[in-house]
């Protein structure tokens, strides 16, 4: 039986993984599909503190792994489908594989996943055109005209990225203001290779004869007007959707699927604590996830020792 499984690999995966770790607990961290979390698909982090000069997003997340490695913290590579508390009183969690391993405690930190925009043949566009990830995508793209849709810092984050590579960076917001930090979004509008398209949301993707994305129907929400642009890729940043669904509804959630914490990190089910992204939709940060993730550490500790 373990003390601790933690579930998810991101920012507050890995610090609660040293907390839990340095405590004696020998956490088992089970990494599920994204290794190291959302940091991995970004490029320079200029606000976590400690690094003045900044750090490359991966490296960030190896740093953290190492030192949760370091104290003893384990990594499992797989995928959790199901999380069960058991009369008893611990918690048997069953992997995509069947296999099923006890805990007393169990910290989720599986943050959350890029969102959508649910247009028919968006699935079968899914690396042929369109993505949500700059970092992993945008050197495929060289001179050529590509688009993002999103008005945040990831956006802007991403449309700054990608004009590196792309002709032009047509940025696609479906107001008139970004939403993006002020610093991000004078920095992306200054940006000579960004054109930012207002108004208007993609109402359509269009695919050449190999199926690979050729154009949007842009669709302009103030005149109603629709008209063809060409590209050859989308980039997605219209924000996240929290990776709870494993759960099968046995945690109290909001309407957006966030889990719901009391009393810091608790959750309705004694011994499950949740930290990071897939229970704050507010802040949303490396640095506040790490911090949850060290709460959650702690309180398992506490709810352990009790
Ligand atoms: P976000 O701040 O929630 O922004 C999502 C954007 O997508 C908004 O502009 C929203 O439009 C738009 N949107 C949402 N649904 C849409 C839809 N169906 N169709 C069209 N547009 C849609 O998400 P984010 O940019 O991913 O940022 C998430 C958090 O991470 C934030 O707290 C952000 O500060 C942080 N972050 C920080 C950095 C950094 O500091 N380096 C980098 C990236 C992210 P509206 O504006 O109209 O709502």
């Amino acid at each position: 039986m373990e003390n601790v499984i933690i579930i998810g690999t991101g920012c507050a995966g890995y610090t609660a993984a040293i907390y839990t770790a340095r405590a004696n607990l020998t956490p088992l961290l089970l990494s599920g599909s994204q290794p190291g979390g959302q940091l991995t698909t970004t490029t320079d982090v200029e606000n976590f503190p400690g690094f003045p000069e900044g750090i490359m997003g991966p490296d960030l997340m190896m740093k953290m792994q190492a030192q949760a490695e370091k104290f003893g913290a384990r990594i499992e590579y797989s995928q959790v489908e199901k999380v069960e508390k058991t009369p008893e009183g611990h918690f048997d969690l069953t992997m995509g594989d069947g296999k099923v391993i006890q805990s007393k405690t169990v910290i989720v930190a599986t943050g959350a996943s890029p969102r959508h925009l649910g247009l028919p043949n968006e699935k079968s566009l899914i690396g042929r055109g369109l993505t949500s990830c700059a970092t992993c995508d945008g050197a495929f793209y060289r001179n050529v005209p590509v688009a993002v849709i999103g008005g945040g810092d990831s956006a802007a984050e991403e449309a700054n990225f990608l004009t590196r590579f792309a002709s032009t960076v047509y940025l696609i917001h479906r107001r008139e203001e970004l939403r993006a930090s002020k610093i991000m979004a004078d920095r992306v509008l200054a940006n000579p290779k960004v054109k930012p398209i207002w108004n208007s949301t993609v109402s359509e993707y269009l695919t050449d004869e190999k199926g690979e994305m050729r154009a949007v129907t842009l669709k302009n929400l103030v005149t109603g007007e629709e008209n063809e642009l060409e590209l050859k890729c989308v980039f997605v940043a219209i924000g996240h959707v929290p990776n709870t669904q494993f759960l099968n509804g046995s945690v109290t959630t909001d309407e957006n699927g966030y889990i719901v914490q009391s009393e810091g990190t608790r959750t309705n089910i004694p011994g499950l604590f949740a930290a990071g992204d897939v229970a704050d939709h507010v802040y949303r940060q490396a640095i506040t996830a790490a911090g949850q993730g060290c709460a959650a550490a702690l309180e398992a500790e506490r709810y352990l020792a009790h």
